[in-house]
């Protein structure tokens, strides 16, 4: 049975099924997942998965979707190997399956530290649901908490556990949070706020060691020297991408699989969409590996495009949001060589908008509360339209843009 065969049931996976049926692909679609659950909304395990016991993880699609769509979705099964010559994919449990396309969805994985004490009970990170159940139950029953990683999900979970009552220590090796991700009067801004709550941040710290009784974690040593009682230690460290099936297959992997303008790698059968896929972006000119819904999703599309027959070059705007305690971020952009940033609106309310320029041209806003600002600079950023910075506080943007 030849036609389509998508590796990963995650965003961008089921973005693809989806969108190869929109897009009137009439072979077979075959959606392979390793994880066990119906495919899922993965930002949800950090937010409102983590501040309700009861929250159950939500769907991307209903059962339905796949029967009606006449996807094949084979759960709990991982692809060992892609077989080029022989076009076929090796799965577990010695079964095989023929393709004439396959699209590598397979997204990426939490970085794991060489740290003393890491295989601890107690040590944890997040990418799945399971990981997600093992994080809220950890917590429940512990008073300490120390997050390794300043990054968004670290700290998302960070806010809703001290906002839950714990005590909660953040530990970031670089001088500021959110260093990968974030403009520095964010990052400053996010840093406050949390600290206000309750959150204590140490920045240009490591952890030495972690300490453990009876095969439990009990604390963290930090490299200053400092003990911290730990019952739960969060390790958000950033991801790998989940590239080895494409490099044991010979395909070009530089931190991601590396993909042209139409998502197609190396070997041009197989396709690359997600947080697995690395490319050069249209935006900035440097190659990049995003990991967010919107790329994966908007990734997803454009392959489908592509197995269809159309030539489309990716030209999507990249965007994201992360909810840390009260503060709602957005960004839309990139912020690469970045030389004026315009704030507008105040952090003391806890409403700003940071617009970067390069040049004159608007390359990328942060936005903390101001869901507007991000919403028209979607717009703008895809119309290619950079308002005045001289006049982004006193005027009306919309209007500008109008
Ligand atoms: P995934 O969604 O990870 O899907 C990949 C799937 O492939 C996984 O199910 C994996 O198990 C499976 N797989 C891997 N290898 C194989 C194999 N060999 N065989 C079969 N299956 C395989 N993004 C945002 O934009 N906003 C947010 O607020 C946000 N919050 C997040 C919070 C958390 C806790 C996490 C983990 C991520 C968050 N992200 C957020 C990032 C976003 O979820 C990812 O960018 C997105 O999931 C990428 O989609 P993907 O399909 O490439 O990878």
């Amino acid at each position: 049975k030849n036609g389509a065969v998508i590796v990963g049931a995650g965003h961008a996976g089921v973005q693809a099924a989806a969108s190869l049926r929109e897009e009137g692909f009439n072979g077979s679609v075959t959606l392979i997942g390793d994880e066990n659950e119906l495919p899922y909304h993965k930002p949800p395990l950090s937010k409102a998965f983590m501040k309700d016991a009861d929250a159950k993880p939500q769907m991307l699609r209903a059962e339905a979707f796949y029967t009606n769509g006449h996807i094949d979705l084979m759960l709990g099964s991982s692809v060992e190997q892609i077989d080029l010559s022989g076009r076929r994919l090796d799965l577990s449990g010695d079964r095989h399956i023929a393709f004439d396309r396959v699209i590598l969805a397979t997204g990426s994985r939490p970085r794991t530290l060489a740290l003393p004490g890491s295989d601890l009970a107690g040590v944890l990170s997040l990418r799945s649901v399971a990981d997600a159940r093992a994080i809220r139950e950890a917590s429940a029953g512990c008073e300490d908490v120390v997050v390794l990683g300043g990054g968004f999900i670290g700290l998302e979970i960070a806010a809703t556990l001290a906002l839950g009552g714990r005590s909660v220590v953040v530990v970031e090796a670089q001088d500021r949070l959110l260093a990968r991700a974030a403009a520095p009067v964010i990052a400053a801004h996010v840093r406050s706020r949390l600290e206000a709550s309750g959150v204590r941040l140490l920045t240009n710290t490591t952890i030495e060691r972690l300490e453990g009784q009876s095969g439990h974690v009990v604390a963290a040593v930090t490299s200053s020297g400092e003990r911290l009682p730990a019952g739960l230690v969060l390790i958000g460290v950033g991801v790998v991408p989940n590239s080895e099936l494409a490099e044991a297959a010979g395909i070009a992997v530089a931190n991601g699989i590396r993909v042209d303008p139409q998502m197609r790698s190396s070997q041009p059968e197989i396709l690359a969409i997600g947080d697995n896929a690395n490319y050069r972006h249209w935006l900035s000119g440097a190659d990049v590996r995003l990991e967010s819904v919107q790329n994966a999703t908007d990734q997803a599309r454009l392959a489908a495009r592509t197995i269809t027959g159309q030539e489309d070059a990716y030209r999507s705007v990249p965007w994201f949001w992360s909810d840390i305690g009260d503060m709602k971020l957005q960004m839309v952009g990139l912020a690469a060589g970045v030389d004026r940033s315009v704030v507008v609106g105040e952090a003391a309310e806890n409403r700003f908008s940071v617009f970067h320029y390069l040049g004159d041209r608007l390359i990328c806003i942060e936005s903390v509360n101001r869901p507007a600002d991000h919403m028209l600079g979607r717009k703008m950023l895809a119309a290619g339209f950079s308002p005045n910075p001289a006049t982004l506080a006193s005027d009306d943007l919309k209007a500008q843009f109008a």
